[in-house]
């Protein structure tokens, strides 16, 4: 019989569960904690149980813990990233960030991706499979239990598109803000989405404080296509009205990822046609360097252009930052750890 995976189960469906097994519903909450608060990597480690319910636990369910495959530390500024081991034999990849205002993880929600953004080495083979929400988690707090400090943050802008795992990420949402879990407050939660129109929508009336994060990269459709085939099936002006959506619904300030490459999207024209695009939403553009990857031939933007771009945003009233490089000693943009360690494991 298949195990049931007890990490990715709300406090209410274990209570039910374990009724079924004449467990009192203080036991559900003692082991709910240990799962979720305790952050035990194993059933053994529950000391308050009698080893006769560990083992009756163990028979019936599966308690989801990643394997630390690697870890690199930055030594300019603490920044870590993660391989992580799935129990299937997959290999994901996860971002520490340390800021003032505290730790902050960037996770996968896919093994791999099937976007197929032109900028990132997490499709380059393609979309593996879904992550479960014990698995997203799981990133989470292996990374705290390892780090011995608190993780206030999180953001969902790791391997993998989160709307193309709709039901999987609301979950792991309500499994990550739980009082008897980590209880991250959901306004420190950001998902970023490359503009997955329904999936948007259907957030929006989720009733959740989470920021919404979209990857917006270019000014138009037509540059945009270019970097992005997912623009071929959502028009930015639906996008836009979308997001627009989710803000009158949330009250949440939006946020717009736009990676600056050199000669793509990155002149004063482009500057202008963005402001256009943008100049009646509430929100705030995060420009990035983009990250060279290897398989690819893009470069990034030299400082005066990025200087240029975000200047004229500014002049017309938009909020924007260039988000800082973290962890420029460790090894290039998101998903390439991953893809080097999977890379050499073929050569072996
Ligand atoms: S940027 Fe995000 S959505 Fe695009 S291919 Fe990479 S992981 Fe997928």
């Amino acid at each position: 019989m298949e195990r049931i995976d007890i990490k990715s189960l709300n406090l209410e469906e274990l209570t039910a569960q374990l009724k079924e097994l004449g467990l009192p519903a203080f036991r559900a909450k003692q082991i709910y904690q240990w799962v979720h608060e305790k952050l035990v990597a194993s059933f053994d480690d529950m000391t308050n149980l009698s080893k006769g319910l560990r083992d009756q636990l163990k028979e019936r369910y599966e308690l989801i813990t990643l394997q630390i495959v690697d870890v690199r530390i930055s030594q300019i500024d603490g920044t870590r990233k993660y391989l992580f081991g799935l129990p299937d034999g997959h290999i994901i990849e996860s971002v520490l960030m340390k800021y003032k205002h505290g730790n902050s993880v960037c996770i996968s929600s896919q093994v791999g991706c099937r976007m197929g953004c032109r900028f990132c080495a997490s499709t380059l083979d393609g979309l593996e499979r879904n992550l479960r929400p014990s698995e997203m988690l799981d990133q989470i707090y292996r990374i705290q239990t390892d780090l011995g400090e608190r993780v206030s943050n999180v953001v969902v802008m790791g391997s993998g598109e989160p709307m193309d795992n709709y039901d999987n990420l609301i979950r792991f949402i309500h499994l990550l803000t739980d009082e008897h879990g980590l209880n991250i407050s959901q306004r420190n939660i950001t998902v970023s989405t490359c503009g997955i129109v329904p999936g948007i929508l259907k957030l929006a009336e989720e009733d959740l404080q989470i920021t919404l994060a979209l990857s917006l990269h270019a000014p138009n459709d037509e540059v945009r296509k270019t970097l992005m085939p997912v623009a071929n099936k959502y028009k930015l002006v639906d996008i836009l009205a979308a997001c627009h959506q989710y803000f009158v619904k949330t009250g949440r300030r939006l946020t717009f990822e736009y990676s600056l490459v050199s000669g793509v999207n990155d002149n004063l024209d482009e500057a202008r046609a963005l402001v256009n695009l943008i100049k009646d939403q509430q929100a705030h553009v995060n420009l990035i360097p983009v990250n060279p990857i290897k398989e690819r031939d893009y470069v990034q933007s030299n400082q005066k252009a990025i200087q240029e771009f975000k200047g004229y945003l500014e002049k017309h009233g938009i909020n924007v930052t260039v988000r800082r490089e973290m962890g420029r000693d460790i090894g290039g943009a998101c998903g390439q750890l991953r893809k080097s360690y999977m890379d050499q494991k073929k050569e072996d």
